[in-house]
């Protein structure tokens, strides 16, 4: 148990979509003429977000946002002030749905590209995606049914007929990596999964729950497993609509499995050797380097997982 005890001191290092490096420029949203003066601004530097993509220039594993300056039509489009960076240069993101399909742009979603870029593009995308997705299903009031407007930059919707103002949703969830008393770790093939498939458990956190519980329940309902010493390692926001995922430890009380049919095809605990000898094999499938639920993967064992693998599947 030494070495495991050892291991769940140190959190997570560089997860992706976690660095952020844009200064929010909070103080700027209250300017009813922010989004006005930005788009004429030829400084600006504008993300156009299409539907969930956006321009990148992609090679050699890695991948570049291409920003535009403002053009006239970026007044009638949403508009997200996304913040400054070090130089004073502003960046806002624009979204333009009604791009058509045959868009001869190089068009790539996060979940593509989200691992090859750099700090400052990775915290542009991730920030646009999930205050973008915020809005495309905050149009409406949720107390008049009457209909909503932005304000403040892009990060409130205001509803037309009692002024209630809504702020931008994010959801936590809470993803663990569970490991029993011989050092192994649980990973579960959700259900409707490819066959190989594995992943660490995750779930949402509930009202009235607190972090730890919520990990502590997940793991009950998934796969009837009691956990303590549950030890918190490190964050991702994760705008697949507009999550966090809050990224866990815990210690598993015994290793007897009773799996919730309707969410998990299989669970296994997994030696290192077992899992590095499946990857090799081409029979085991972690999640992708994207995602946080990789690192935790990487994080018990002690060493990155190779040859990586390409996302082919949702991620949980
Ligand atoms: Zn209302």
């Amino acid at each position: 148990m030494g070495g495991n005890l050892e291991r769940t001191s140190v959190p997570l290092a560089d997860v992706a979509l976690s660095r952020s490096v844009l200064d929010r420029s909070v103080e700027r949203r209250a300017d009813p003429g922010l989004l006005a003066s930005l788009v004429a601004d030829p400084a600006t530097r504008v993300l156009a977000l299409v539907r969930d993509s956006a321009e990148v220039s992609d090679g050699a594993g890695r991948a570049t946002l291409l920003l535009r300056p403002p053009e006239p039509a970026d007044a009638t489009r949403l508009g997200l002030f996304l913040g400054t960076d070090g130089d004073g240069a502003a960046y806002l993101a624009v979204v333009d749905d009604a791009a058509d399909e045959g868009d001869a742009r190089d068009l790539r979603t996060l979940r593509q590209v989200g691992a090859d870029l750099g700090d400052r593009d990775a915290s542009l995308l991730t920030t646009a995606l999930g205050l973008a997705n915020w809005h495309r299903t905050h149009t409406h009031c949720p107390r008049c049914g009457a209909a909503t407007r932005p304000e403040q930059g892009g990060w409130l919707r205001r509803c037309s007929e009692d002024g209630s103002e809504h702020y931008p949703r994010t959801d936590p969830a809470v993803i663990m990596s569970v490991v029993d008393a011989d050092d192994r770790l649980l990973m579960a093939r959700g259900a409707g999964w490819g066959e190989g498939r594995y992943s660490v458990l995750a779930g949402f956190v509930e009202p009235g729950e607190t972090l730890e519980a919520a990990v502590t329940r997940e793991v009950r309902e998934e796969v009837g497993v009691d956990v303590v010493d549950v030890r918190f390692l490190g964050d991702q926001p994760w705008p697949f609509p507009t999550s966090i995922m809050l990224g866990f430890t815990a210690r598993a009380l015994g290793t007897g499995l009773s799996l919730q049919e309707s969410e998990i095809a299989d669970a296994r605990w997994f030696t290192r050797d077992e899992l590095l000898e499946g990857v090799a094999r081409g029979e085991l499938f972690t999640s992708p380097r994207l995602s946080i639920s990789r690192w935790l993967v990487e994080h018990w064992l002690g060493r990155p997982i190779v040859p990586p693998q390409v996302a082919t599947e949702p991620d949980r």
